[in-house]
């Protein structure tokens, strides 16, 4: 993981503002959706992108109006 050095501030509500530089970087759009994870003592903003229906991961198909990875698609030999 590319550490950015960017710091931020929390506002009274717990908002920062992610830079523009880092939203142009991974094409976030207007409003766009995030995953918060944590882990330990690090908080992960993700782009929300569709799960897998079957598996949980990251989805890059559809079949039959599902999202499905690409194991789980060779997995019911569609692929
Ligand atoms: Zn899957």
């Amino acid at each position: 993981m590319k550490a950015t050095g960017y710091v931020r501030k929390l506002d009274h509500l717990g908002r920062f503002v992610i830079p523009g530089s880092v939203r142009r970087s991974l094409e976030f759009t207007d409003h766009q959706p995030l995953l918060i994870a944590v882990d330990g003592d690090r908080i992960i903003l993700e782009k929300e992108t569709p799960r897998c229906a079957v598996c949980g991961e990251r989805a890059t198909e559809d079949f039959a109006g599902k999202h499905l990875c690409v194991e789980c698609l060779a997995g019911i030999g569609r692929l």
